[in-house]
């Protein structure tokens, strides 16, 4: 590899990944440092359509994001007014609601915005073509370390010279574990079904999340579609042998099963398209950084979906990230240096560990049949319930908009 890596291409950054994290570091990167830094983003992926039928909860800090680097005006957003919580059984006729919120964390500006991730990854493709971003339709298959750069092989058999490799490649990152970077974490035991569910009436932008004793039923609301009409679209958690069940039960049944959980609040009901399961887990890499190497997005932590926070987190790690190479950059450091990347890893590290920590708790507080424990966290609910300020903290912390925030995240170009 050390052969070939002086007669390769050279780029400042290469970014292994084009997902959400992976694209959106790479325009941020262009956008800050201009034409004469340049940025390589490979994935295998990068040859078709976008396949990701998932939708997204985007909070208001990684909306200002999108919006920053330009991307944000290119999707149709569904703006989440306010949310219901409720906390029964199954089998309760009546779904009593213990939490409510209106969405704004300041005038006119929702907490969140529901998007569909296809439209997004396309967006995303479009501007980095945009920025001047080198797009390689591989994979990453093999790197070596040497003092002054990262020598990466891709799956084409290309050699490319950079002065720092990010993992931007996903929960089961290959390039982490290339690095020999463990990751601490867990398996649940529970797996989502998503779905899009068309339904008679509007939901008038209102998201739901229903605590049941299987985990959490979250109503999601889409855009309205002219050939489809009103749409949410649903993350409906259940023990990963029950997921596998229902998600093969033929259309009759599996509509059953849905309409028990979903209701009749917005009339008929019918799903579009198809239903996917994913397995849930928690997991936080050991570091986020090594010498030449960084991780972001769920390369770096995977979390509970139950608060829809884990691409939030990984837009945080761009913001961060970013900011910190723009900055080294500009003094003229070099940012693939072990002490430029500890800013980043003091910037972002405790706070995924915190994060992770209170959705697993969440999920573990409300995934159960315990009646006490109802009790104890309807009657937490309901004291929220009535303090406003605490709600709009909770609502502001949600929205990612608490503690050091970045400048992306605020608003504010690089
Ligand atoms: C059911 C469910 C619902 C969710 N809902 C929400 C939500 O509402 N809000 C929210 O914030 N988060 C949500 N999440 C989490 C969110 O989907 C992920 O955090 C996000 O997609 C991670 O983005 P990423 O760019 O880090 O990784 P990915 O989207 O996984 O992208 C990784 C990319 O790396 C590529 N790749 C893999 N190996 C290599 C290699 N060796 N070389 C090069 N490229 C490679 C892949 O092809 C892929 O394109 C949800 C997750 C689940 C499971």
């Amino acid at each position: 590899m050390e052969a070939s890596a002086r007669s390769a291409q050279r780029s400042d950054v290469l970014i292994g990944g084009a997902g959400f994290a992976g694209l959106a570091l790479a325009i941020a990167l262009r956008q800050g440092l201009g034409p004469s830094f340049s940025v390589t983003v490979a994935d295998p992926a990068l040859t078709g359509a976008a396949k990701d039928e998932r939708a997204s909860a985007i909070v208001a800090a990684a909306r200002r994001l999108f919006e920053t680097i330009g991307v944000w005006q290119a999707v149709e957003a569904q703006p989440i007014l306010d949310m219901v919580v409720t906390d029964s059984r199954l089998s309760d006729v009546v779904r009593p609601v213990f939490l409510t919120f209106e969405g704004d964390v300041g005038p006119g500006e929702p907490f969140a915005h529901m998007i569909e991730n296809a439209a997004l990854l396309a967006a995303l493709v479009e501007k980095a073509k945009d920025e001047g971003v080198a797009l390689r339709t591989a994979a990453v298959a093999d790197f070596a370390f040497s003092n002054e750069r990262v020598s990466v092989r891709l799956s084409d058999g290309d050699t490319l010279a950079a002065r720092l490799l990010i993992a931007a490649d996903g929960a089961r990152s290959a390039i982490r574990e290339r690095a020999g970077i463990s990751s601490h974490g867990f398996r649940y035991g529970q797996s989502a079904i998503v779905a899009t569910i068309a339904h008679e009436r509007d939901h008038r932008g209102r998201a739901e999340e229903h605590f049941l004793p299987a985990g959490p039923f979250a109503i999601l609301p889409l855009k309205h579609d002219p050939s489809v009409g009103h749409r949410s679209s649903i993350v409906w958690t259940e023990q990963t042998h029950e997921a596998a069940r229902i998600v093969a039960l033929p259309d009759a049944e599996f509509h059953a099963e849905l309409e028990r959980r979903f209701g009749l609040h917005l009339g008929e009901i019918s799903v579009v398209g198809a239903r996917r399961v994913h397995p849930l887990g928690l997991s936080v890499a050991r570091t986020f950084i090594a010498h030449r190497l960084a991780l972001v997005g769920d390369a770096a932590h995977v979390i509970h979906p139950i608060a829809g926070q884990g691409l939030n987190m990984g837009l945080k790690d761009v913001a961060a990230l970013a900011e910190v190479i723009v900055d080294a950059a500009r003094l003229g450091l070099d940012p693939g240096s072990l002490a430029v990347l500890e800013r980043y890893q003091r910037w972002r590290r405790f706070d995924t560990v915190a994060m992770g920590i209170a959705t697993d708790g969440l999920n573990r507080l409300f995934s159960n049949q315990s009646d006490l424990l109802r009790l104890v966290r309807d009657v937490g609910l309901g004291v929220v319930d009535r303090l406003p300020a605490l709600k709009h903290l909770f609502i502001c912390e949600a929205a990612g908009l608490v503690g050091e925030v970045p400048k992306l995240l605020r608003g504010e170009a690089l």
